[in-house]
């Protein structure tokens, strides 16, 4: 078969395009593809809530790839076991109630369900801004992260969403922005994002599930992003609460969608 070269980039220019369209409006805009992001896209993508995930970095997976130090080896507890059993992702048990996985196959299943379940993943693209309309977070404002990169002073597009999770890990950067941009209180101890305390895995990863929570109309923390909201302890490399974070915030949203579309 002969193949023309304007025909290839016709294809990309045009299934892209029109795939972002298609996403301007969602049900769910998910900022950050760690795995905490991908876990919510994933089970709310089985839901066929319509999803978007926007993700600065070229690559999906946030910080999960490199495992701890960069040795590519994940650690799950018990409870975050159960979620990598459902993705049919390996374990293998080290001590009791302490499992480890490769973090290239996690990370690399993580993405194929999220994805085969219908989550729309935009890569290199930058949530910069939030939109508030009504004291209600309605949508993300965005741009390609290379323009950031290179500094250069190109204007955004704004995108539509009934929900947003801020799932960008240590920074909890939506969270800040709403806080620093719109002034408002939120429903920490402070009013404001509280920051990350020093590593203490048992300690975080009981934390996060309570931390995974609505923090303004509209908006949801999950992963890491919950714990630097709310002043809980990092965890370093075990990552169940990540995945648990991910599933919980998926059914908060669930459980909200539904009661106001009854209203
Ligand atoms: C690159 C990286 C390396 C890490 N390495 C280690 C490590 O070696 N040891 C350790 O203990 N912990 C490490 N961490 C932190 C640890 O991996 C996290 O605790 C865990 O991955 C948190 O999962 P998460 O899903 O909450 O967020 P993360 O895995 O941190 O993912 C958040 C994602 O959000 C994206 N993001 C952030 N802001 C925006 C925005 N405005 N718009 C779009 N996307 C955005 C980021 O690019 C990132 O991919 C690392 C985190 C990152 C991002």
């Amino acid at each position: 078969m002969k193949i023309d070269d304007i025909t290839v980039s016709r294809a990309i220019i045009e299934t892209y395009t029109q795939r972002l369209l298609n996403n301007l409006d969602v049900d769910v805009a998910i900022v950050g593809g760690g795995p905490a992001g991908l876990c919510a896209g994933y089970y709310l993508a089985k839901k066929k809530y319509k999803v978007a995930m926007f993700e600065k970095k070229l690559s999906i997976g946030g910080g999960m790839w490199g495992g701890g130090i960069m040795f590519n080896q994940i650690v799950v507890q018990a409870e975050g076991k159960e979620i990598m059993d459902e993705m049919e992702i390996r374990t293998v048990r080290y001590r009791p109630g302490y499992y480890t996985a490769d973090a290239i196959e996690t990370v690399a299943v993580l993405i194929s369900k999220a994805v085969k379940a219908g989550l729309q993943v935009f890569n290199l693209m930058s949530a910069e801004d939030i939109m508030v309309r009504k004291d209600r977070v309605v949508g993300l404002v965005i741009n390609w992260s290379p323009v950031d990169l290179a500094g250069l002073h190109v204007d955004p597009i704004a995108t539509q969403a009934k929900c947003v999770i801020d799932a960008t890990g240590h920074p909890s950067e939506i969270a800040r922005l709403l806080r620093d941009k719109q002034g408002v209180k939120l429903l920490t101890k402070t009013g404001k994002v509280m920051g990350e305390k020093s590593m203490w895995a048992e300690m975080g990863e009981k934390a996060i599930m309570s931390n995974t929570k609505k923090i303004y109309p509209g908006l949801y923390v999950a992963g890491m992003a919950a714990n630097a909201v709310f002043g809980g302890q990092r965890m370093g490399p075990i990552f169940g609460g990540m995945l648990l974070s991910g599933r919980k915030v998926s059914r908060l949203i669930d459980s909200d969608l539904r009661r106001e579309k009854n209203v």
